[in-house]
């Protein structure tokens, strides 16, 4: 049985962005993977201003675990192949700590694929979601892990795997995003961007009008010079990566308790 591990650093990540693969492996070819999610944060302060503060941090994050297994359940993946990091909402951070975490996770899981979001090339530059991705891919080519599993990103714009999906089963998306209630001020866009995103990307795919997109990473040295993508991407990229993107909303009490912290904890660096 092939072992694939999906990542994300907020429940509704995955829905977002590989609802379709993960429906096609979980349900047609079941008997020949098996499929565990990985989830860095729990999304505990997922909800914009302030009128929503007293739902933030370990109520918000029940029940968007909740929706979470909700959501999985219409694939017919169990809560128990489902982990989660502990990592704060927001301050995910490319450190010691976290990168160990992610190397001792992977040494007891031994996947053979690995999905995560999009690292460097990316229109989302959440730090939650590019300091996951970064973290696996640090412990591949690092060799903190022994063994050396296949690597895609998604959420990339440098993609060069597609999986193609039928105008049939464009549902699927409203079936999971349906789950993620306590997303509401976010889905309305989301539907918005996600058939032009989906229908580009199924241009790429001969046969098939809708696709998702993936870059699969390279770590043999003869193969590297694929991970190189065009200079568009590259100033796109750049230029995102100064774009304003959604930020956890703390309440005022945890930000400063947050502030403190961080002043402790100034490790970041260590691996840059
Ligand atoms: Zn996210």
């Amino acid at each position: 049985m092939i072992k694939i591990l999906f990542f994300q650093p907020h429940p509704d990540d995955l829905e977002l962005n590989c609802g379709h693969l993960i429906h096609y492996l979980a349900t047609k070819s079941k008997e020949k993977y098996l499929i565990k999610i990985a989830s860095t944060t729990k999304g505990e302060y997922g909800l914009p201003g302030a009128q929503y503060d007293k739902f933030k941090g370990d109520f918000l994050a029940k029940v968007r675990t909740r929706e979470l297994y909700n959501a999985l359940s219409i694939h017919g993946i169990p809560p128990e192949n489902v982990h989660f990091f502990g990592c704060v909402d927001g301050l995910v951070e490319f450190n010691k700590e976290f990168v160990n975490k992610i190397a001792e996770y992977l040494n007891t899981e031994k996947p053979d694929i690995i999905f995560a979001p999009e690292a460097i090339y990316t229109s989302y530059y959440h730090k939650d979601h590019v300091n996951t991705g970064k973290a696996i891919y640090y412990c591949i080519h690092n060799n903190l892990i022994d063994f050396t599993p296949i690597l895609y990103f998604y959420s990339t714009l440098s993609p060069n795997y597609f999986f193609g999906f039928a105008k049939e089963e464009f549902s699927l998306i409203d079936q999971l995003l349906a789950c993620h209630k306590t997303q509401f001020w976010l889905i309305n866009y989301v539907t918005l961007t996600y058939k032009p995103k989906t229908i580009l990307a199924g241009r790429k795919l001969k046969g098939w009008k809708y696709a998702e997109k993936y870059r699969r990473i390279y770590f043999h040295k003869e193969n590297k010079s694929k991970n190189n993508p065009s200079l568009i991407v590259k100033m796109l990229s750049h230029w995102f990566s100064s774009m304003p993107f959604f930020k956890a909303k703390y309440p005022q009490d945890v930000l400063e308790e947050l502030k403190k912290k961080k002043k402790n904890l100034n490790i970041q660096g260590e691996y840059e």
